[in-house]
C-alpha cells in the first residue's frame, strides 16, 4: 500500500504547480508555500513541447491550454542581417504526427494561472504572501520569514534559481552560474503590428522567427490568441539572476540590433517598456535529495537552464510527474531516502544534458560573419528539416542532434520512464512496509546513476 504523505512544495512557479498536481493525483496531502502574494503577470512566451504536452493532457488540462495558446506550424531560422531563411524547424501538424502531441507556445503567466485554477480546484492549498526562510532537512520543517515553522513527511524546493531550499539539501550555498547573455523581452501589441503592413503578417502567418546574428539571437512569436507579439532578444549584457521584473532602457535594446534587418528594426520600433534579466543555469550538482530523503529540489532550483532549446519549463512539468511516480512506491517513511535517490538518478542525467546541450547552442547561434557563420548556415540549408541546430564541425554532430537527442527530448513519456526505471532497479515491487529499504539490504537496488 503506497503511504499518503503530507508534503510541502516551496514555490508557486509552473514546477511547483505541475508537482502538487502530480502528487495530490496519487493521494498525498499537499501544501503549496509562495512569497509572491500574488501570481505575477511579468514574464515572456514560454514554448510548451510534446514531452509536457503530454503531461498536461493526462491531467485534463488540454482544453484550458487550448484557450491561450498559440499553435505555430514552424519555425523559421533568418539571418539577423538580411531576414533570409536559413533554416526551418517545422512543428505543427509534424510535431504531432511524429510524437502524439503537438507544439505550443503560451505566455508564461497564463500557464502559471491554468495550474494554479487546475490546483486549487483538486483541494491543494495554496498559501501565497509566505516566503521561506529555510528549510532544516532534519525533521524536515519549513521556517517561514514570518519565523513560524511548518513540518511535513517531505518538503518539495520548487523555489527557482534563486532557491533557499537547495542550500539545505547540498548542506552549502550553490548560486547558479551567470551566462555573459542577457534576456530582453517585450511585446508588441495586435493593433501596433495589424497598423504595420510589413508586420501584420506576423500574426497571422503563426509561425516563430529565430533571427541569429553576431553575439545574439532574436526569438518572436505569437502569444495569448494573437493579442500580443512576444520577442525575447538574447545579447551580452549585464543584468540580475531571478530578477523577472526589472525594467531595461529600450533604447540601449534598440541600439543592440541597430544592424539587424528591417523587420526586426520595425518590431523594435513599436517597443515602448522591455524587462531585462541575466540567463544563468545551475551546474551540475550533488545531489537533488537530501540524504535523510526529506528534502528534494526539483525545477529551475535543481536545475536552472539556458532558454535556448526551450526545455526549462517542460522539463519542470516532468520532474513533479516523476517524482509522482517514484513516491508511488514509498509504502514507510524509510523508503524515503533511497526512492528519492532513484528520483534523483532518473531525472538528474535527462535534465543536465539537456541543460549542457542549450549552453553549447549558444556560440553557434551567436557566431559571427565569417567562414564558420557561412558553414553553418549552409547545414541549416541542407537541412530545412533540422529541429534546434547543428554543431558546426560535423555531419554526425547534425545526425545525432536531428535523429537523437531530439526525438529523446520530445518523445520521453515520464511516467512510462519513471515506472520502467524503478521495475528495473528494484528487485519487489511495492508490496508491504519498507520494500525499498530491505531491496537495498539483500543487495537488490542496484547502481542507479546512468
Ligand atoms: C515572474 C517570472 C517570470 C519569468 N519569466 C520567464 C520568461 O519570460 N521566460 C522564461 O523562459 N522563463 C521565465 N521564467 C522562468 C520560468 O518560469 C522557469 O524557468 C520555469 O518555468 C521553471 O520554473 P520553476 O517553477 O522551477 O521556477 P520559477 O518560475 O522561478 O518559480 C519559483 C517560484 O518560487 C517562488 N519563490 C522563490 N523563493 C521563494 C521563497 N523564499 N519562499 C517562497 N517562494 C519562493 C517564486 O516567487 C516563484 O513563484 C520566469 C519566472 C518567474 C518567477
Amino acid at each position: 500500500m503506497t503511504k499518503s504523505l503530507n508534503i510541502i512544495v516551496c514555490g508557486a512557479g509552473i514546477s511547483g504547480l505541475g508537482a502538487a498536481i502530480a502528487l495530490k493525483r496519487k493521494g498525498h496531502q499537499v501544501s503549496v508555500i509562495e512569497a509572491a502574494s500574488q501570481l505575477q503577470e511579468s514574464g515572456a512566451g514560454i514554448q510548451v513541447p510534446p514531452n509536457s504536452l503530454r503531461i498536461l493532457k493526462s491531467w485534463g488540462l488540454e482544453t484550458k491550454f487550448i484557450a491561450k495558446v498559440m499553435c505555430p506550424k514552424s519555425v523559421a531560422i533568418r539571418r539577423y542581417a538580411t531576414g533570409e531563411v536559413i533554416g526551418r524547424t517545422e512543428m505543427n501538424p509534424v510535431l504531432q504526427d511524429k510524437y502524439g502531441f503537438p507544439y505550443w507556445f503560451i505566455h508564461r503567466a497564463d500557464y502559471q494561472n491554468i495550474l494554479y485554477d487546475a490546483a486549487i480546484e483538486a483541494g491543494i492549498q495554496i498559501l501565497l504572501g509566505t516566503p521561506i526562510e529555510s528549510v532544516d532537512e532534519k525533521e524536515p520543517t519549513v521556517i517561514l520569514a514570518s519565523g513560524k515553522e511548518l513540518k511535513a513527511d517531505l518538503i518539495v524546493g520548487a523555489d527557482g534559481v534563486r532557491s533557499r531550499t537547495r542550500a539545505s539539501v547540498l548542506k552549502e550555498e550553490v548560486e547558479a552560474l551567470e551566462s555573459s547573455q542577457c534576456a530582453y523581452s517585450a511585446t508588441v501589441p495586435v493593433n501596433l503590428m495589424n497598423s504595420d503592413p510589413n508586420l501584420a503578417h506576423l500574426m497571422t502567418d503563426v509561425n516563430a522567427n529565430l533571427w541569429l546574428g553576431p553575439d545574439g539571437h532574436i526569438m518572436g512569436y505569437p502569444i495569448r490568441n494573437g493579442e500580443v507579439y512576444n520577442l525575447v532578444l538574447v545579447s551580452p549584457g549585464k543584468a540580475s539572476v531571478g530578477k523577472w521584473n526589472d525594467r531595461a532602457d529600450v533604447e540601449e535594446m534598440r541600439s543592440r540590433h541597430a544592424e539587424w534587418e528591417p523587420t526586426v528594426q520595425r518590431l523594435l520600433s513599436h517597443v515602448t517598456t522591455c524587462l531585462k534579466w541575466k540567463l544563468a543555469y545551475v551546474p551540475p550538482l550533488e545531489r537533488w535529495a537530501s540524504k535523510n530523503g526529506r528534502v528534494v529540489i526539483i525545477g529551475d532550483a535543481a536545475h536552472a537552464m539556458l532558454p535556448l532549446l526551450s526545455q526549462g519549463a517542460a522539463v519542470s512539468i516532468e520532474d513533479g510527474t516523476a517524482l509522482a511516480e517514484c513516491l508511488d512506491r514509498v509504502t514507510d517513511l524509510v523508503d524515503l531516502s533511497p526512492v528519492l535517490r532513484a528520483f534523483q538518478d532518473l531525472r538528474k542525467s535527462r535534465c543536465e544534458t539537456i541543460s549542457k546541450a542549450a549552453l553549447s547552442l549558444v556560440d553557434l547561434w551567436h557566431l559571427h560573419d565569417g567562414p564558420e557563420q557561412e558553414g553553418r548556415d549552409l547545414k541549416m540549408k541542407q537541412d530545412m528539416t533540422n529541429t534546434v541546430g547543428v554543431t558546426s564541425d560535423s555531419k554526425s554532430s547534425l545526425d545525432m542532434m536531428r535523429d537523437k537527442f531530439v526525438p529523446w527530448m520530445f518523445g520521453y513519456d515520464t511516467v512510462r520512464q519513471a515506472n520502467m526505471f524503478l521495475d528495473s532497479h528494484l528487485t519487489r515491487k511495492g508490496i508491504g512496509e519498507g520494500f525499498v529499504s530491505r531491496a537495498i539490504e539483500q543487495g537488490g537496488f542496484l547502481s542507479l546513476g546512468q
